[in-house]
């Protein structure tokens, strides 16, 4: 067993643990702190993000309000880069009692906080969206804080003063002899090895698991573990701190927080701080309170929700006591005194703002205890830090713009560049891409790591490779482990666009990916467990149904008063929707000799996706989720055991037929398609996992990993989308021989930025192709000529003529070479997008991009469509068509949305779908699952002639089709389906418009 000696250990990486421990290492004792997790792990990493003034607590707390003020003063002194000095308002709105309003001002004089009246006039010229009934409005000097980056400055100052940091070293027993305890055992949670320290003095700094670790010690502490949630909206909507002017309560408090606002909190005793529920009368309650304040909160996109735990504590527990009454003054406890057993003091209690004092009170305690007097001084050195003053809102982006490292983003939500990420990697205490994410802000923007979580994994692989063992296996655990971890908070609030940028994070490591296909390590793992279902929550469930406020809902209906003007001629077929199923249909349409129009609000999934054909590559059934090898027996499976199935009534022949026509398409194109229904092509994907395709195109073939054939895997300097070495290690574990190389360009170096287009662009060109094989040849010529190795390269052939390319760089390097597909934009989809659009062109079509139907109008008794509009230049332009076919992409493509009141709607013609009933029953709780999230299921049921059918099976309108990922019955993410199904269904719908056409003809 590892053995550790110090003076002084410290439990708790928390706000309080860190905030002693840089104390104790000021005061000269030998310190070393342990923490369970990362830093932060705990509530200082959940909490609201607020400096209080103390104005909260003046009526009810006055203790914890005068406490809070006075740290106020401190930490803006010691730790100004941490705090953005945005102020606070207590605002009166209808909903608060006018009473309270002397109470709180004679509260804030006794406890020595300034306050001063806001006039009215002055509240919306600077907070705008502010609820226009606001009655009162008082200042107070509140601002917004960084926990993370403040318990970063503390952790390091210590060390720099020779303290010891242990994280994911969790203690599992007090050592103790003759009344005195002598240290702690720990379990080390990445190395999975017991780790013996010995002190002189523990202290129990562990938040709300205080009580836990006090009964490891064999004495009672009793903690009120006080759950709160908090929910990010996506923008600023307000730049101050407001409060609500009332006794402190749920949801009554909105802090703007670097990109974002914070709405929060409930508090709700829960028996296990571990053991966590984010409840949807929690949610809901957030979005009535946050309505209350700004009227419109509840439409806007919600980001993420999160829960942490308050450490109350009261000498004595009283059931039934609501949490709020409890206080949130700190207590110290001196377990000599209280409980006969000498060596251990716990701290607890407190808020984040008065974490120094409690630090303070603490030392002051440990210095009587060792017969020491060495003053405190954290009141008055402040932490070192790069920057002057407060924290400002633009710091991150001027920071960029001057060093201009915009094209080195590696998370461009929160503008964290391949510097930081890269420093954040290498440092000691780093073992995951979350501990990443709390140094640097990693994912936590708009998109939740939907770009990012690849990059960052992949210089996790890159920066370690060198220095640790199996560095592959910790890049995929790190970046499994981060997609989960984002899911986490992601899944209580997975409604509207949110949920639609979820969709498409989970195209790209699922679908695009294959994540799920990677090795990962045998050791202990640093995963975070996902909150628990509301029926498993350890908290009582409140049984408050609130009533939604008053919310018109846009119910699609058929308009009758459109004033509005018809644009070009009436088309035998109008085409909603620029994705794969449309244009498909479409291009069917046109090359036997109708009129066809294509409206398309963008491109769809084509310019996301690997630009294959997928059919149908993962088969969730009894036995748990399996590879399909062939997929022409396995849709014979699917008919039998899911007829929903659209695959199991498409039938066979509609897929063969489809692809069939797809691949003499591709021929006559110079963009051949290979492969068949019987087999799945094994290629290698973006971080070296396997995945199922059927059809492939020439430029991606040679990568098949049923070959043995040894892979030399091929990046480029400075091209953040793809990380050799990561991809050939995992390859490798494949049992395939592959190395990764990182090609220097000289003509490259001085670009800022490298993107997969530009690089596409560049590889057109034949200097730059006879540039790029001089640069392999001369780092791994003799590899490379020997003929042994084929040499892959991220999917950037060139967009037009991309066998030219090819089949140049395969001369000029003698080898055998294929792309795989990486992150969006992706350029075999490109391809693939322009082959059909010049189809549909040529053939006559028209496709007009930029458009979104806003609505339409149903002729001859509401049978048929007679027309759809959208707007442009405020007028309304009618599309007249014989038959229309609706291809706007499910829940991925925007054709479905899903409501935060659980409903899912169709957004063009409001069509019937089935979906399950009830936000509840949406989501597993896992991210990587091995069937479909229930909601990814939803969708049209149509007929065989691809027609929508109501929920009793009649035929709702005779002209209209639906294809694509619009069909309900299949989740073609998660089924590896998503080509094949657009394939086969636009097709189907182009037969069956072709079909009665030559019938009433
Ligand atoms: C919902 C909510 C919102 C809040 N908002 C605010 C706010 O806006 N402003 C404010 O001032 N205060 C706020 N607070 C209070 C504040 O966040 C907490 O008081 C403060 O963060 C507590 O810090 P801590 O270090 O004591 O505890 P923690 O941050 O919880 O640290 C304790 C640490 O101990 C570790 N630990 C536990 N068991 C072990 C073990 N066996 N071995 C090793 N380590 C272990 C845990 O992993 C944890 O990291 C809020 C609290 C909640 C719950």
């Amino acid at each position: 067993m590892r053995k550790i000696d110090c003076e002084v250990l410290v439990i708790g990486g928390g706000a309080t643990g860190a905030g002693v421990l840089r104390d104790l290492a000021m005061r000269g004792f030998r310190a070393a702190l342990v923490e369970k997790g990362d830093l932060t792990h705990g509530t200082t990493g959940r909490y609201h993000g607020l400096l209080h003034s103390g104005g909260r607590y003046v009526v009810r707390d006055p203790v914890a309000a005068q406490e809070c003020m006075e740290e106020n003063r401190i930490i803006r002194r010691i730790l100004a880069h941490c705090i953005e000095d945005c102020g606070g308002w207590f605002v009166l709105t209808p909903w608060d009692d006018p009473d309270y309003v002397p109470q709180f001002l004679a509260g804030c004089r006794r406890a020595g906080i300034p306050v001063e009246e806001v006039p009215l006039q002055q509240i919306w010229h600077q907070e705008p969206y502010l609820n226009p009934h606001i009655s009162l409005c008082y200042r107070v000097p509140d601002a917004s804080a960084d926990s993370f980056a403040a318990t970063k400055a503390h952790i390091e100052d210590a060390q720099g003063r020779g303290a010891l940091v242990l994280n994911y070293h969790q203690v599992v027993a007090i050592i103790q002899h003759n009344g005195r305890v002598q240290g702690v055992r720990c379990y080390d949670r990445v190395k999975g090895e017991e780790v013996e320290i010995s002190a002189d003095l523990v202290v129990n700094a562990a938040g709300a698991w205080a009580g836990q670790i006090a009964a490891l010690a064999g004495v009672t502490v009793t903690i009120l573990p006080g759950k709160g949630i908090m929910l990010a909206v996506n923008h600023r909507v307000v730049n101050t701190v407001i409060n609500r002017l009332k006794l402190p309560s749920d949801g009554d408090i909105l802090v703007p927080a670097h990109t974002v606002a914070i709405i929060g909190t409930t508090d709700v005793r829960v028996e296990d701080p571990d053991r966590l529920a984010i409840e949807p009368w929690e949610v809901e309650l957030m979005l009535r309170e946050g309505e209350r304040l700004v009227p419109g909160f509840r439409s806007m996109r919600i980001l993420r929700a999160w829960a942490g735990v308050r450490p109350l504590y009261q000498e004595v527990a009283r059931a039934g006591d609501d949490d709020r009454q409890v206080t949130r003054a700190f207590v110290l406890l001196d377990h000599a005194e209280r409980d006969g057993l000498e060596g251990f003091l716990t701290i607890t209690g407190g808020k984040w703002t008065t974490f120094r004092r409690m630090a303070e009170v603490t030392v002051d305690a440990v210095c009587r205890k060792l017969n020491t007097n060495r003053p405190c001084r954290t009141h008055l050195e402040p932490l070192p830090t790069p920057t002057h003053g407060y924290h400002h809102l633009g710091a991150r982006l001027a920071q960029v713009e001057k060093e201009t490292t915009f094209g080195k983003l590696i998370c461009e939500c929160e503008l964290a560049t391949l510097e930081d990420v890269s420093h954040a990697i290498q440092k000691d205490l780093t073992k995951t891409l979350d501990d990443v994410r709390r140094e640097v802000r990693l994912g936590m923007g708009p998109c939740q790591g939907g770009f990012c979580s690849l990059r960052a994994a992949g210089l996790f692989h890159h920066l370690r490779c060198s220095v640790q063992e199996e560095a592959h296996l910790c890049a995929n655990q790190a970046l499994l482990d981060f997609l989960e971890e984002r899911w986490r908070g992601l899944r209580p609030i997975l409604w509207g666009d949110q949920l639609r940028q979820e969709r498409f994070n989970e195209l790209i490591y699922r679908s695009l990916l294959n994540v799920e296909q990677l090795p990962r390590p045998k050791g202990p793992l640093l995963t975070v467990e996902p909150y628990l279902s509301s029926a498993c929550s350890t908290g009582p469930d409140r049984g408050v149904a609130f009533s939604p406020e008053e919310k018109q809902k846009e119910e699609k209906t058929a308009d009758s008063t459109p004033p509005m003007i018809s644009v070009g001629d009436e088309m035998d077929v109008l085409v909603i929707g620029g994705g794969l199923a449309g244009l498909t249909t479409a291009w069917h349409l046109v090359r036997h000799g109708l009129r066809v129009r294509v409206i398309a609000k963008g491109w769809g999934a084509l310019y996301w996706h690997a630009g294959c054909v997928d059919v149908l590559g993962n088969l969730p059934n009894a036995q748990g989720s399996t590879e399909v090898i062939n997929p022409k027996e396995s849709i014979a499976w699917l008919k039998e055991h899911q007829p929903d199935h659209p695959y199991s009534w498409l039938g066979e022949s509609s897929l063969n037929e489809s692809l069939q026509a797809f691949q003499g398409l591709g021929r006559q194109n110079d963009y051949p398609f290979y492969g068949s229904l019987e087999h799945n092509w094994r290629l290698p994907t973006a971080v070296g996992a396997p995945r199922l395709t059927c059809l492939a195109p020439e430029t991606m073939i040679a990568g098949d990993l049923t070959s043995r054939q040894p892979m030399m895997i091929v990046g480029i300097d400075g091209y953040l989308d793809f990380y050799p070495n990561w991809v050939a290690d995992n390859i490798n574990a494949l049992g395939i021989p592959a190395c990764g190389v990182i090609l220097s360009l000289p003509a490259l170096q001085a670009r800022k930025s490298l993107t997969t287009l530009f690089l596409a662009q560049s590889f057109e060109q034949a200097a730059f192709r006879e540039m790029f094989a001089e640069a392999l040849l001369s780092q791994c010529g003799t590899q490379v000529t020997s003929g042994e190795w084929r040499i892959g390269l991220p999917a950037i052939l060139g967009i037009d003529q991309p066998l030219r390319v090819l089949r140049h760089l395969e001369e000029l390097l003698g080898a055998k070479v294929f792309e795989i597909p990486t992150l969006p934009p992706s350029i075999p989809g490109m391809r693939l997008h322009n082959l059909l659009l010049g189809a549909i062109r040529r053939n006559g079509g028209i496709v007009w991009e930029g458009m979104q139907v806003n609505g339409f109008l149903e002729g001859e008794g509401g049978r048929r469509i007679d027309l759809v509009w959208n707007e442009a230049a405020a007028r309304r332009r009618a599309h007249r068509a014989r038959y229309f076919v609706l291809a706007t992409g499910g829940l991925l493509g925007g054709g479905l949305v899903a409501n935060y009141e659980g409903t899912v709607q169709e957004t063009v013609f409001g069509l019937p779908l089935e979906y399950p009933a009830g936000r509840g029953n949406w989501f597993q709780e896992r991210f990587i699952t091995e069937s479909s999230h229930p909601l990814y299921l939803s969708g049209v049921r149509v007929n065989l002639d691809m027609q929508v059918l109501s929920s009793q099976g009649e035929l709702l309108y005779e002209n209209l089709r639906v294809v694509g990922t619009m069909l309900a019955g299949c989740d073609p993410l998660q089924e590896r389906s998503l080509e094949g199904l657009c394939l086969a269904s636009g097709y189907r719908a182009a037969m069956s418009i072709l079909a009665e056409e030559r019938a009433v003809r």
